[in-house]
């Protein structure tokens, strides 16, 4: 067996491995998107590394769009195999990459519009809402846990990785020759002890294991901390600067984990009497997705759902659908919470909500979670004095905050607690991806600290036979 990495090595987009077998099975792990840099990140992904239609399988650790993002891509370029995933992750695709597919259309047309200017000819986007919805027929949606055949020498278990719905880990085991070999391949690695979703669970014995590293070298305060963060921050930014809270966030997940802490905080009666809006369309059937699979939350969260009809909904918090109603928030003049996509700040109707409150000093930003240096959410985070938004320079004058504990990623603690299911003596090698390059080092140097001294660090393309 070959492992290819051809994404998510020196960042942590793009995530895309290919495995081929002695017998010349080709299997994707993930096909994910990059983000964040402009003009270059397109080169990138239409630069696969790949033939789609030589692809057998694609099997599918979870829905974010740096994991999911290029499907519709090789769809559109004649990959017709089966794409394995859990049911959860399937339902998301199908309003993700819809979603993702939108944003491409409508950018390239923003794009060529530029191009005209300069007598360049249009381009035409990389795929197309219906090239993402044309792909979703080659889903097959397996459940947590349940080995599954995909030919006589190669099979796949998904195990759950509490980082998103659906998220899981991708075990696989094969043959070669008369040798039994298996790989477990992380995708993203939740925290544990969480609100809404289960901690991740244990996988069995892996000769190889590809882990990702986001947060290789951070650790993380505890959830309570966060919480009571959060509340700080609503507080000072609403009850005391009377301005407006904006908290960009992935529509799916951080979303779902803000709403729910902001409602146990409610119950508590310790939340100002503020109106809260989720202003993204995603957040809201996301939203409904979650409802649909109850059977992938806590302990906790099973309680909850117990006691109160919906911990995504209470009183004072609006979601925000039609574009007339998210540029009603523009005049909204009372303090408030707008928690809206994207997380990274680089798309989405957060753009149109920074550009309108980030000159105001009463403004406050909550960045909830990792972004790419290239981002517009790292340049503001960073402390950058004046940001492009739309092509227009604005000054950054509001308050910034950040609270990383509602990461959906754990830190490098959580990520070795993770590997603690296996026999170090056993792993024949752990190939870390999805980090950034010192990041990735630190965590080497975790593993090694932990005993796990069989740890490599891959460069993009670079080929490994195991
Ligand atoms: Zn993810």
């Amino acid at each position: 067996m070959k492992i290819q990495f051809l994404g998510a090595t020196s960042e942590v987009t793009g995530s895309k491995f290919l495995l081929t077998t002695s017998k010349g099975v080709k299997i994707l792990l993930d096909c994910g998107m990059y983000q964040g840099k402009g003009l270059e990140t397109d080169a990138m992904n239409r630069d696969l590394g790949f033939e789609p239609t030589e692809i057998d399988f694609l099997l599918l650790s979870h829905a974010h769009i740096d994991h999911s993002g290029l499907i519709p891509y090789i769809y559109k370029l004649g990959f017709r195999g089966k794409i394995f995933c859990t049911p959860a992750t399937r339902d998301l695709c199908s309003i993700m990459l819809t979603d993702s597919g939108k944003i491409q259309e409508v950018d390239t047309v923003q794009f060529n519009k530029k191009r005209a200017k300069s007598g360049l000819p249009p381009v035409d986007p990389i795929y197309t809402m219906k090239d993402a919805a044309d792909c979703m027929q080659q889903f097959i949606s397996v459940p947590y846990d349940l080995k599954y055949s995909l030919t006589p020498d190669f099979s796949v278990t998904f195990i759950d990785t509490g980082h998103m719905l659906g998220s899981s880990a991708v075990y696989i085991e094969f043959k070669e020759g008369r040798k039994k070999r298996s790989l477990c391949y992380t995708g993203d690695v939740g925290r544990y002890d969480k609100r809404i979703l289960r901690d991740p669970k244990p996988f069995p014995q892996a000769d190889y294991i590809i882990t990702e590293s986001t947060y290789g070298d951070k650790l993380h305060s505890t959830l309570e901390i966060a919480e009571q963060d959060l509340l700080l921050t609503v507080k000072d930014a609403c009850a005391k600067r009377r301005g407006k809270l904006l908290i960009p966030s992935f529509a799916i997940g951080r979303t779902q984990e803000i709403v729910y802490a902001l409602h146990r905080l409610k119950i508590k009666g310790d939340l100002p009497d503020i109106d809260i809006f989720v202003d993204s369309p995603l957040a809201l059937s996301a939203t409904n997705i979650f409802r649909l699979h109850a059977d992938c939350f806590n302990e906790d969260m099973q309680e909850f759902l117990a006691k109160e009809t919906d911990p995504f909904g209470f009183e004072n918090l609006h979601y925000v659908r039609s574009i007339e109603d998210s540029k009603n928030l523009n005049s909204y003049n009372r303090p408030c919470v707008i928690i809206s996509a994207s997380g990274m700040m680089e798309a989405g109707r957060i753009k149109h909500h920074l550009a309108n409150n980030i000159e105001n000093p009463r403004t406050t930003i909550l960045c909830v979670g990792y972004c790419s240096p290239t981002t517009l959410g790292a340049k503001i985070m960073r402390g950058d004095k004046e940001v492009s938004i739309f092509g227009v320079n604005y000054k950054v004058k509001a308050t910034l905050v950040r609270i990383e504990a509602f990461s959906g990623h754990g830190d490098y603690s959580e990520l070795i607690r993770y590997l603690s299911c296996q026999d170090k003596k056993k792993v024949r090698n752990i190939f870390i991806v999805h980090g950034e390059d010192e990041v990735r080092g630190h965590y080497s140097n975790h593993l090694n600290e932990a005993g796990f001294h069989k740890n490599y660090v891959p460069s993009f393309k670079e080929e490994i036979k195991i």
